[in-house]
């Protein structure tokens, strides 16, 4: 597969290329693929559907063509995923597609840990250890860690900021041995982000040591989420007619969003042809992308904090991919869009309690709420003509090519469930009035001993640590 650039379509890169650089530097644009294969028809009309494995092996195989070949991949593959996504029906028309079956109990698994896993494979002819730097203000470390523990080639060092996320996030961050270690700056998470592009920049460090970055924008991240929206579609569609009685529904996957790469992981399988017909842009009060699709105007703005915080995003950094795949009036045609700010994730999480007895966390919730209000009526005030206000939480103004089937209660959704409740215990226990129970492996994590590692913000300590210790 040939990739080139959201911002310069006359750059060719291969895949090898794309994921050791992340984003091309020379552009400040992102790596896209030149082209959208789509799976054969022989397989993903197979009943019973093929499995998770099956379809990730299916699905990667054109993207990486030419440069891992078919039993080298397939390893990948059966390392990364010894977890799989489950499809939880709710109610005869809410599937709820749970992603937190992974080590760290959050959807960033199934990403991180195909790159990591992409990564040492491409670096196992070097003599030196690639070094990978990563500032994170909570989640994506966790996953980035746990992604590369014990992963051979590969030196992982977590910056954090100190004091500044939850005590669960702290433990599952600062608690690996051997390859992965956690750095705890006296500082911001901007403080962390900085020592880590400073680093980048410094050639004298550059000419030491092999340095990457994993962050979300890298294309090896969002490949892998495209698996599970092919299976949880097929499952979904194999199920329908035992779980309703609705003939050949539309199935629309509803994304809890924020830097919006779950999401265009999801356009991957719709194009591959995956049996979605569309989607719903679900996010919290960081709503640039529901404010672009309903005027046409996007402004990226600063974040603002809210109860779902792995959101928090006010500049997308995957608008870029989503505007070089399609037009705005395409993105209008297959998308809804819907915001919610934090009242209506703790009024969300409640509901989804006492309607279907379903546990939800507060990123799921801005989902589910979506979907709940969307197929309730919402959906049929906008094509009665009511004509929707951006500036307040709810459905926006946008009416998708799919609406219809809304308004004759012939679509099901799928709710992305992108963590797990437990790891947002506090929001989850003020919604319901109970705590959430706690899987074994995060509970775990609890009584590791802490091994972070003070740092000060200055980049010269920063610089003198790395010298002496990668
Ligand atoms: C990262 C994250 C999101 C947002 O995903 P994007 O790909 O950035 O849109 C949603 N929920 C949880 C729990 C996350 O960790």
């Amino acid at each position: 597969m040939i990739y080139t650039d959201t911002r310069d379509k006359n750059v060719k890169a291969d895949f090898r290329t794309a994921v050791l650089n992340g984003m091309n530097a020379a552009t400040g644009g992102l790596y896209i693929p030149v082209e959208f294969p789509k799976l054969d028809a022989s397989f993903t009309n197979r009943t019973p559907e093929p499995s998770f494995r099956e379809i990730a092996y299916e699905m990667a195989k054109p993207y990486v063509q030419g440069e891992i070949p078919d039993a080298d991949l397939e390893s990948i593959i059966q390392d990364a995923y010894p977890f799989m996504p489950q499809v939880v029906p709710i109610d005869p028309v809410t599937y709820v597609l749970e992603l937190f079956h992974g080590p760290t109990c959050a959807f960033k698994d199934f990403g991180a840990r195909f790159m990591a896993r992409v990564m040492s494979y491409f670096n196992r002819g070097e003599n030196d250890n690639l070094h990978i730097l990563v500032a994170t203000s909570g989640d994506t470390g966790s996953a980035v860690g746990s992604a590369f523990h014990n992963v051979p080639g590969i030196d992982v060092t977590i910056l954090y900021p100190d004091g500044k996320i939850s005590p669960l996030q702290e433990k599952q961050l600062s608690t690996f041995d051997g390859n992965v270690r956690a750095l705890k700056v006296k500082g911001t998470f901007d403080d962390c982000q900085k020592l880590v592009k400073t680093a980048f920049t410094d050639n004298e460090l550059r000419s030491k040591f092999r340095l990457s970055s994993a962050n979300s924008i890298n294309i090896s991240r969002l490949l892998p989420q495209s698996f599970y929206y092919m299976y949880a579609s097929l499952v979904v569609r194999n199920r329908i007619p035992h779980d309703s009685k609705i003939e050949s529904p539309a199935i629309i996957a509803v994304v809890p969003s924020g830097n919006f790469g779950n999401l265009t992981s999801g356009l991957i399988a719709y194009e591959a042809g995956a049996p979605i017909t569309g989607f719903v842009a679900a996010t919290n009060a960081n709503h640039t992308i529901p404010d672009w699709i309903a005027s046409g105007e996007y402004k990226a703005r600063e974040s603002v904090a809210t109860l779902s915080n792995a959101m928090d995003v006010g500049a997308p950094s995957n608008y870029e991919r989503i505007a070089a795949m399609y037009s705005l009036e395409q993105v209008r045609t297959l998308f809804a869009s819907y915001w919610t700010d934090d009242t209506g994730t703790v009024d969300a999480v409640k509901s989804c309690n006492e309607k279907t007895g379903y546990i939800i966390d507060p990123h799921g919730a801005v989902a589910w709420k979506a979907w709940n209000d969307i197929r309730c009526g919402d959906m049929e005030k906008l094509m009665g003509g009511l004509k929707g206000d951006i500036t307040q939480p709810g459905l926006t103004p946008n009416i998708p090519a799919w609406a219809e089937s809304i308004a004759k209660k012939q679509a099901v959704g799928i709710v992305l469930e992108t963590a797990h409740p437990a790891k947002f215990g506090a929001t989850v226990t003020k919604a319901i009035g109970r705590e959430p129970s706690i899987p074994a492996r995060l509970e775990k994590v609890m009584h590791l001993a802490d091994r972070a590692i003070p740092m000060e913000k200055d980049y010269e300590s920063f610089k003198e640590w790395l010298v002496s210790n990668l």
